[in-house]
């Protein structure tokens, strides 16, 4: 292999990975989150979520209070100041209650864009109607697992309400960041030392911040969540301490054991491609680059992408096909890849140890056949018979590009989009 260049552009190559990748994760709705913070004793307002407009009224009429809080549902945050594809403003509102039906009317069926959704933004499919409260103060608390130091870490702010990201970055004191061992749990003294941080040392809110927090880290142990976040927790006028919004993301490595999660998966939310290929036991992942790419095992895949990025190209997709990938498989993956509009090229990245390179290769012949490609498509089989599946490709009578190296593949791909978006 010749050798590769490694600096000065390496820095940027950790970041050709996008949050998707990091998160292997399931996310429930807001409803849903609070119904789970309801059962661990942490408390929320009441509310009731619907799909249809003719559920509006008997929704809105169980809600107590001269006004109601219509919240549009969707697997994303920063709904309150997101916009709607036809201008509506406001995926959160705060109306009186006879308004309360038009407003949902608006935002049932349309389109959500915020922040967190990108452009194309997120379909509103269910409605939560919730009861109005009076906020005295905004926090923001979550509990996630800090891979870094193999603990549980608590982040506490007294800036909720507001982009966290943002008070990171400009005012890092308003946030507070606690390790807790996962083996001995969350101690007395690490709840005072929060509810101080929080300014809930008083006895009352005392007492009702360590109901809060011990719920939440309860649940967010015996569910194996990946986060539990609240933004905003807020006081009340009444000084009660209450969660006004929830989002709960699950482990999916730990959704065998918790069927009852398993079951709030909202498969709307999720990318229909990445479903297509959980059916064949293929883990992809889409990305928003131009060259797709199927590779075998996932360390090959993410040190593919890297490679990609340090000639100059952005990935489409993470997909691993798995060691075990036969000729069905191949024919799915390329299926998949090629449902991505903004696919320019394909680069097949497979190292034959197991598997047999002359089995990848009449796969990837095969599926090329069965599925049709005008796309440049690269090729690079390397390890157990690999003359052999070279020969097979050569006189497949594909168009295809050769590679001997992993370094020549993602080069020669990156070459071939670049001329042709030229
Ligand atoms: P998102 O984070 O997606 O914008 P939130 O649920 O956090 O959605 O709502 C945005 C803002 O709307 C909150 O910061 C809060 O100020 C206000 N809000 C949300 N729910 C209520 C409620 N039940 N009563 C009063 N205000 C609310
Ligand atoms: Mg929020």
């Amino acid at each position: 292999m010749p050798a590769l260049k490694v600096a000065p552009q390496a820095n940027r190559i950790n970041t050709a990975y996008p949050a998707a990748l990091i998160k292997i994760k399931m996310n429930i709705h807001e409803f849903q989150a609070k119904q789970l913070f309801k059962d661990y004793g942490v408390p929320v307002q009441d509310g009731v979520a619907v799909k249809t407009e003719a559920e509006f009224d008997s929704a809105i009429a169980k809600i107590p209070g001269d006004h109601v809080v219509v919240k549009a549902q969707i697997h994303a945050g920063g709904r309150g100041k997101g916009t709607f594809a036809d201008g509506f403003q406001g995926g959160v509102k705060f109306v009186k209650r006879e308004e309360a039906a038009a407003i949902a009317k608006k935002m049932l069926g349309n389109t959500l864009i915020t922040k967190q959704t990108g452009p194309a933004g997120k379909v509103v499919g269910t409605i939560f109607f919730t009861e109005a409260v009076d906020i005295a103060k905004e926090y923001y608390l979550s509990i996630l697992l800090d891979r870094a130091s193999g603990k549980v870490a608590i982040v506490a702010s007294t800036a909720g309400g507001m982009d966290i990201e943002k008070v990171a970055a400009e005012t890092p004191e308003q946030i507070m960041k606690m390790l807790v061992d996962p083996d001995i749990g969350l101690q007395a003294f690490q709840i005072r030392k929060l509810a101080f941080f929080f300014g809930f040392g008083e006895k009352e809110l005392m007492k009702q911040f360590k109901a809060i927090i011990s719920g939440l880290y309860k649940l967010f142990m015996d569910k194996d969540c990946s986060l539990v976040e609240i933004n905003p927790l807020v006081l009340t006028e009444q000084n009660r301490i209450e969660a006004l919004d929830a989002k709960v993301a699950f482990d999916d490595n730990g959704l065998f054991r918790h069927p009852e999660i398993e079951a709030l998966r909202d498969i709307h939310e999720e990318d229909p491609k990445e479903i297509e290929a959980g059916k064949y036991g293929l883990n992809y992942i889409a990305l928003d680059g131009n060259i797709a790419c199927m590779v075998n095992g996932a360390g090959l895949a993410m040190s593919t992408m890297d490679i990609i990025k340090y000639f100059g190209g952005n990935p489409a997709n993470f997909l691993d096909v798995g060691g075990g990938a036969n000729e069905e498989a191949i024919t799915q993956a390329f299926k998949i890849l090629l449902k991505d509009k903004n696919v320019k090229g394909i680069l097949v990245n497979i190292f034959g140890g197991i598997m047999r390179c002359d089995v990848i290769a009449a796969g990837v012949i095969a599926a090329v056949k069965n599925v049709g490609l005008n796309l440049p498509l690269v090729v690079r089989l390397e390890g157990t018979n690999v003359e052999l599946g070279r020969k097979m490709l050569a006189e497949s009578g594909i168009k295809l590009t050769t590679a001997d190296s992993l370094a020549d593949a993602a080069e020669k791909i990156v070459n071939i989009v670049a001329q042709q978006n030229k």
